[in-house]
């Protein structure tokens, strides 16, 4: 095994072309072979680095058939680098199969760290780092982003989510369905870029924000929510109770009584029928 080559995972700039490692750079001009996800948009970042480097395409749609290409290339003493079109190669990119492929069969992969809008986010937005859920692309459904925002919705970590700009005011909104309208948001947009912005404030001022100049729409974004406090996760016994009572009276007197019986405050409990400002609950 001692010819074999080695693949190298390596990060490019999210924007701003100075963001690349001095490591990446050689590397991209030592190995044999570039395997970028379109290699039109790369060529960009390799021609200004005068990287001459030969490429092929590896993407979503051909990333099983080029797997086995690279594999035999490593074997025969090739080095590789795969890249893409911006970031972390593998993060809400493609690269996954490949490098499974190429471990499986017991090559070496080598990471070539650099940047990653997520972090970049994260480490800027001023919400808890300690601990953090990397969510990536919601479904593109609403019905299905909206499913999956309920299994979030109790998390107390803070949770990381890439968003497209024409699906950004769906996917807002829908937050504010599931996370009611006081959950404190992050927009980070164009990261490294001229127009970079981070924009915090709760669901319902961010919607609003983008609402107020649609040019605030445009763009790449990270969403960042803050994970829910302790205090706000409701215990199920609690629901089950509140639940029963709301069978038989108002949501008012349900809410009232459910509060006496079991110490939890009313407004917190009030939010289970009535997430946001939209809300119309007329049960009371
Ligand atoms: N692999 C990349 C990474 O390491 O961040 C992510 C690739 S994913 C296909 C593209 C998404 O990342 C965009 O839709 C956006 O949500 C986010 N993104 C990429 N560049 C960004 C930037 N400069 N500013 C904000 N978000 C960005």
């Amino acid at each position: 095994m001692s010819n074999v080559g080695t693949l190298f995972i390596v990060a490019t700039p999210i924007g701003n072309l100075s963001d690349i490692t001095l490591r990446a750079l050689e590397t991209l001009k030592d190995v044999d072979l570039i395997a970028a996800e379109d290699t039109r948009h790369s060529s960009k970042l390799l021609k200004h680095y005068n990287i001459k480097t030969p490429a092929i395409s590896l993407h979503n749609y051909n990333e099983t058939k080029r797997s086995q290409f690279i594999l035999q290339q490593l074997q025969q003493g090739k080095n590789i680098a795969l890249i893409t079109d911006a970031g972390t190669p593998l993060i809400s990119d493609p690269g996954y199969h490949l490098v499974k492929t190429i471990q499986e069969n017991g090559l070496q992969v080598i990471p070539i760290p650099g940047a990653c809008a997520a972090i970049a986010a994260l480490s800027t937005c001023g919400l808890a780092t300690n601990k953090f859920i990397f969510e990536g692309f919601l479904p593109a459904k609403s019905k299905q982003q909206l499913q999956r925002l309920q299994e979030l919705m109790d998390k107390t970590e803070t949770i990381i989510f890439y968003e497209s700009p024409h699906r950004l005011l769906m996917t807002i909104n829908n937050m504010l369905t599931v996370f009611g309208h006081d959950r404190y948001i992050v927009i980070a947009k164009e990261l490294t870029k001229t127009f970079e912005t981070i924009y915090g404030n709760t669901i319902f001022e961010v919607q609003n924000w983008l609402i107020e100049k649609p040019e605030r729409q445009k763009g790449e974004f990270v969403i960042l929510v803050k994970g829910t406090s302790k205090e706000a996760i409701i215990n199920p016994e609690v629901l089950r109770i509140l639940e029963l009572l709301s069978k038989n009276m108002s949501h008012k007197q349900a809410v009232a009584l459910t509060s006496e019986i079991t110490g939890v405050n009313k407004n917190q409990l009030y939010k289970i029928f009535c997430p946001g400002p939209g809300c119309s609950d007329k049960s009371s």
